[in-house]
């Protein structure tokens, strides 16, 4: 509270310090302004819900926070900084932002979350932190890890894509080789269209230097994949692992202009019918967006 005063935060309503300053936020107003960054107005509208059930909480006992699930937790934190964000467009004062990470480092209300749910949100600068971390790894291992995370492939698909052989014809063959467009905006779509039980995958899309260095790897198998594993898991001290990289490339995606459902068709998990939608119609579209927020970000 003594923070609150002493860095000028105001009460939205009246402009004057008041303790419980949050419960004066116009929600609609607050949606309105997450709405113009996501392109899904549920995740916007999620996010204020959160928001509203979670800000009397975060700023008077937040160690309650703390035995909620993971899944929970991720989505507060990330409503209470994406409020803390609004909150500075609006009025101009970062200390608000600043405050709100303090709280949830102090109560490490970010800590040891696990990835489990499918569709699992994780808090936003926690994944871009493990993405930069994770990407210091080098040599071939490197490559291996890289390449999980650009793609978003599962471990079997990985070995897959660099096993199976490349086609030459592009689009509408039907052979059951890879089948690969370079983009000269640096990207490679890579479809696989393999299916094996309930696990599809169509195409995924990754940087083409990373491709070239990836696929002239001498071996991609189980057992490289299982070292790339524990190297992971060690330089993070056990916070991710190879299956994690799917999840943190599902979650920068979903939160990009791609979107849920276009995540959802790069992950394997939508109807093959839309994949092929993608695939024929939103390919240019969704290559560019990929370049935003996968190559410019994270591809050095
Ligand atoms: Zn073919």
């Amino acid at each position: 509270m003594q923070r609150i005063r002493d860095k000028g935060i105001k009460d939205p309503l009246t402009g004057e310090f008041n303790p419980t300053f949050y419960r004066n936020v116009n929600p609609e107003d607050m949606l309105r302004d997450l709405s113009t960054r996501y392109v899904y107005q549920k995740h916007a509208k999620d996010l204020v819900r959160y928001y509203e059930r979670f800000a009397e909480i975060f700023f008077t006992k937040p160690q309650l926070i703390q035995s909620e699930s993971g899944h929970k937790r991720a989505w507060i934190c990330d409503a209470m900084r994406r409020f803390g964000e609004y909150y500075d467009r609006k009025f101009h004062n970062p200390e608000l932002r600043i405050l709100i990470d303090e709280v949830i480092k102090r109560y490490e209300l970010n800590k040891k979350i696990r990835i489990h749910d499918r569709i699992w949100l994780a808090d936003e600068g926690y994944i871009e932190k493990m993405v930069f971390q994770i990407l210091e790894i080098d040599g071939e291992l490197g490559i291996i890890i890289k390449f999980a995370f650009f793609s978003g492939l599962r471990g079997e698909e990985i070995t897959y894509a660099h096993e199976t052989e490349i086609c030459d014809s592009l689009m509408g063959c039907n052979c059951d080789r890879l089948h690969i467009i370079h983009k000269r905006n640096g990207i490679s779509i890579i479809v696989l269209n393999r299916l094996v039980g309930q696990k599809h995958s169509y195409f995924t899309m990754v940087p083409t230097l990373l491709w070239n260095e990836f696929r002239s790897l001498k071996r991609v198998t189980k057992e490289e994949r299982k070292i790339a594993h524990v190297v992971l898991k060690s330089h993070t001290g056990g916070k991710a692992t190879l299956m994690d990289l799917r999840k943190f490339h599902y979650n920068i995606l979903c939160r990009s202009q791609i979107g849920e459902t276009g995540a959802e068709v790069l992950a394997g998990r939508a109807k093959s019918i839309s994949a092929k939608h993608y695939l024929i119609h939103e390919l240019d579209k969704m290559s560019e967006q990929y370049v935003k927020c996968m190559l410019q970000t994270y591809f050095k």
